[in-house]
């Protein structure tokens, strides 16, 4: 493997470069460009790999007004354009204007502070540094506007909700939360300043940053934020009714607020974990995915042994279908063969059980994993969810898994991922994951958290994917609305409280937040 494919990989949310694709990539871009030259055999370029790719991460939603990239100078294949581009020293940060010329070389940034924080109002103050007709084409203007501009807006009806920052002239917050909603429709935002005595009379505001909200029927309100932090605001305005990413309101044809279609039939709470999506898990995972192995012997024996095992062990569910899967662990545990037809396992589930009255409802019902369309959420959505409650529960019965003889409840998961999991490129990035960074889980309380880690890394990689539901936008989650104690911020970065997450875990997975409602 090439060092940049060591360092930086396709899953990290930045763009690698090469020699072929520099100049194609930065020259008359519709973005700007920030990108650094590295060597891998730079032991601090080694060191700051995880500061890029963590910046990376919390810009990525600006791409389309400034992008990140990467390139590795220590690869052959990329020694002419170092010496082009006169890199001399590793790491070398370049940006590059949007629409900027072919024979443009770039201007290095020479600044020694190269904290997220710091490079990310760089990127800002690079926005910044273009003229109106040569800015980026998606990005909105990030100068203050002014109470002439902004008073006149009060009590004007409009197709979106309109929200002014009012902050400090040094704050970059007003900045930043424009940038984070770039790709999303239905807000625009702007920013207004601390000295503008007009506008704070008018607002009534006397705190700063402080965001006000005009809404689409012409009202206005004080929005109210926890935290008065970046990711607090940027949450809040994502989370607003009709406030969705271009692409999804691209293919999605609701309007404000209304649920597209009829298939969302019932109120659901999102605060909630409903019964009905665990049933209806184990009953796609028993009747459709597993019914597609018509023999299991071997390993994949083994697999679904531990798992139908665990599941009798942990679940929470209603006493049949825990009754349902001790007999059937019971029997897969006690069976002399090396091979079974899987349809011996169906005609337990449908048939025989029945007899005694212990079945597994006959159809599927998704509830808190209910789509708003056909195709959407479902099974992967249910899946998770039992498996958050396995983890959780797991930890709340510490003893439950003795003397069965199965593996650690995320061992279990992974194999059963890694070989029934219908979908298959889902199942090798969840095994790759697994093989990087499983082996460093020591407690229970570590199982929770890493599986909550690794679901936010999935949720990261897919927002805004056409798999993405409009109405339940992939995002790191908890969110502010759930969990506002969850979040942080250190040096002007997200960060998550992981004690808090942890609790809100317990919480939110634990048997006092089953619903039973809407149950099969
Ligand atoms: P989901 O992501 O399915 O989440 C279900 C519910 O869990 C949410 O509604 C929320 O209440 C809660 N939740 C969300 N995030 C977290 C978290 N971090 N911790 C705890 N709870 C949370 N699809 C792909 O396209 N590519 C993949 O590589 C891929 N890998 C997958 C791996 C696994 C193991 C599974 C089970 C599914 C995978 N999927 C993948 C499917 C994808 O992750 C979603 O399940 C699917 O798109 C449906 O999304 P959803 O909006 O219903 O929410």
């Amino acid at each position: 493997l090439g060092g940049a494919a060591r360092l930086y990989t396709e899953e990290d949310p930045l763009v690698i470069l090469s020699s072929g694709s520099l100049r194609t990539t930065v020259s008359n871009s519709s973005s700007a460009w920030l990108v650094q030259f590295f060597s891998s055999w730079c032991g601090h370029c080694i060191q700051y790999s995880g500061t890029w790719k963590a910046l990376a991460g919390d810009v990525q939603e600006w791409q389309e007004a400034i992008s990140v990239g990467v390139l590795d100078c220590a690869q052959e294949e990329n020694f002419d354009v170092c010496k082009e581009f006169s890199i001399k020293f590793y790491p070398t940060f370049k940006y590059f204007r949007a629409h900027s010329l072919p024979t443009d070389r770039g201007t290095t940034y020479k600044g020694a502070d190269r904290e997220i924080q710091s490079v990310r109002q760089l990127m800002v103050n690079i926005l910044q540094n273009h003229t109106r007709m040569d800015r980026p084409q998606h990005c909105p203007p990030l100068e203050p506007y002014s109470s002439a501009e902004l008073l006149p807006l009060l009590g004007q009806r409009s197709d979106n909700f309109t929200a002014i920052i009012v902050e400090e002239p040094d704050s970059y917050v007003g900045r930043e939360v424009i940038l984070d909603l770039l790709q999303y429709s239905g807000v625009q935002v702007r920013r207004a300043l601390s000295s503008d005595l007009p506008l704070l009379d008018a607002l009534k505001i006397s705190t700063f940053p402080s965001i006000y909200l005009l809404q689409p029927n012409g009202t206005h309100t004080h929005l109210h934020s926890d935290k008065k932090l970046r990711f607090f605001f940027s949450s809040l305005l994502k989370a607003l009714p009709g406030v969705q990413r271009r692409s999804q309101a691209a293919s999605s044809s609701s309007s404000v607020g209304q649920v597209e279609n009829a298939a969302v039939t019932v109120c659901v709470y999102r605060s909630k974990v409903y019964l009905a999506d665990l049933d209806s898990a184990l009953h796609y995972l028993l009747r459709v995915e597993m019914a597609t192995h018509t023999t299991l012997e071997g390993e994949e024996l083994q697999v679904f042994k531990d798992f139908v095992t665990m599941v009798a062990k942990l679940y929470p569910g209603g006493a049949w279908v825990v009754k349902l899967m001790e007999t059937l662990s019971d029997w897969l545990l006690s069976l002399p063969l090396q091979r079974i037809p899987y349809q011996a396992v169906l005609d337990l589930v449908d048939n025989k059980m029945r007899i005694s009255g212990v079945y597994l409802g006959a159809e599927l019902h998704w509830v808190g994993c209910q789509g708003s369309r056909a195709g959407l959420r479902g099974y992967p959505c249910s899946l998770w969810t039992l498996f958050h409650v396995l983890t959780v529960r797991h930890e709340a019965t510490p003893t439950a898994l003795d003397n069965t003889g199965s593996a650690p409840v995320l061992q279990v998961m992974r194999r059963y991922i890694r070989t029934f999991f219908g979908c298959e490129v889902c199942g090798r990035h969840f095994e790759q994951t697994a093989a990087d960074s499983l082996d460093s889980v020591q407690s229970r309380e570590e199982q929770i958290l890493w599986l909550w880690r690794t679901h936010n890394r999935v949720n990261n990689r897919l927002a805004g994917s056409l798999s993405d539901d409009p109405l339940f936008p992939k995002s790191p989650w908890p969110s502010t609305s759930l969990c506002s104690s969850c979040h942080e911020e250190k040096n002007g970065v997200h960060v998550w409280n992981h004690d808090n997450v942890l609790h809100f875990l317990q919480r939110h997975y634990g048997n006092a937040n089953l619903s039973p409602r809407y149950s099969l």
